[in-house]
């Protein structure tokens, strides 16, 4: 006999405004774009187990920005007097872009901070000389932040592939010689306590002579994982109480993203850095039209974002 009901079963994450138990759905307003992040591409010289945007180097389903297209919004924050003050740029690796050091000048000329997110490998060291006229020019207006997913060897390898680790390890020591602010994002995949990672890094660091401070959170940013399991649970306008999580903590009350999809002429601005290709994050073609309320119908949003505690972009 046939039990099977002929209405399809209701699916977490589907309605953007109610969840699967007809539950408002919560949201959260723009409070103030804070951070404007651009993604630079999504061709990366690695493809990693864990990149939640599933970099490689063949993945381009978001091509390289180009200086011009980066320039439109940075005029848009100026001329509209948004109070952005930092511009995040993510990838992909951007090192490959070919217009990086081109876009990076540009963002620090108008005397925005600046963080660039990169694997520290052969694309950054390419970019050797550009990078030291701008860190001659702009010194700590600009910070590098430089992912090691675990400081053990091995660890980090198994997620970034075999031979990862040392062209890293080269790329962060220079950037330490030199002089470059650097932050370092960690993960938190393996379980282990806090204090035991930090204390982890800070043997590394002390072994390279590598100039971040382990203990201090924003130099190493630890990072929750991300997962689309669709197992966990939707987030309700209740969760915000429950939960005593404030919704102005939330990435999208302060940041926003903007992609450049293959084949189109136009950028558009996502939600936030996490979710690069799921149009119900698509905002539009400008910051203005992108100011408003984000609905919280994707399991990132439950996972990294109010369950997880994380903030800011979680890897180049
Ligand atoms: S995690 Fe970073 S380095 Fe690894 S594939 Fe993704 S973008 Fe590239
Ligand atoms: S993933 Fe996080 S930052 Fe992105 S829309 Fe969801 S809650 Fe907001």
């Amino acid at each position: 006999m046939d039990h099977s009901s002929s209405e399809a079963r209701p699916v977490k994450f589907s309605n953007p405004l109610v969840t699967v138990e007809g539950c408002p759905r919560a949201s959260v307003k723009l409070k103030c774009l804070k951070t404007l992040w651009f993604n630079t591409g999504t061709l990366c010289n690695l493809a990693c187990n864990h990149c939640y945007i599933e970099s490689s180097p063949t993945n381009d389903r978001l091509d390289f920005i180009t200086l011009r297209q980066v320039e439109h919004f940075l005029d848009e924050i100026q001329r509209e007097h948004l109070a952005t003050e930092e511009i995040g740029l993510t990838g992909g690796e951007p090192f490959l872009n070919p217009d990086i050091i081109a876009i990076m000048a540009a963002i620090l000329r108008r005397g925005f901070r600046l963080l660039v997110l990169t694997n520290a490998m052969r694309p950054m060291l390419k970019r050797r000389s550009g990078l030291l006229a701008l860190q001659k020019r702009y010194g700590n207006q600009l910070t590098i932040r430089v992912s090691i997913d675990h400081y053990r060897e091995e660890l980090h390898e198994q997620e970034r592939g075999k031979k990862s680790w040392q062209p890293m390890l080269d790329g962060l020591a220079w950037l330490s010689e030199q002089g470059f602010t650097i932050d370092v994002a960690g993960r938190t995949a393996w379980g282990d306590e806090e204090r035991a990672l930090r204390d982890g890094y800070a043997v590394l660091f002390k072994r390279h002579n590598i100039a971040v401070d382990a203990y201090d959170k924003k130099r190493l940013v630890l990072f929750p994982e991300i997962t689309a399991d669709p197992n966990l649970p939707e987030i309700t306008e209740d969760c915000w109480q429950i939960l005593n999580v404030d919704p102005d903590a939330m990435m999208c009350a302060s940041s926003r993203m903007v992609v450049v999809p293959k084949g189109e002429q136009r950028p558009t601005v996502m939600a936030c850095t996490l979710l690069a290709y799921d149009q119900q994050f698509n905002l539009g073609h400008s910051l203005v039209e992108a100011a408003g309320t984000v609905q919280l119908n994707h399991p990132y949003c439950a996972s990294f974002c109010v369950l997880g505690g994380g903030s800011c972009v979680v890897t180049e």
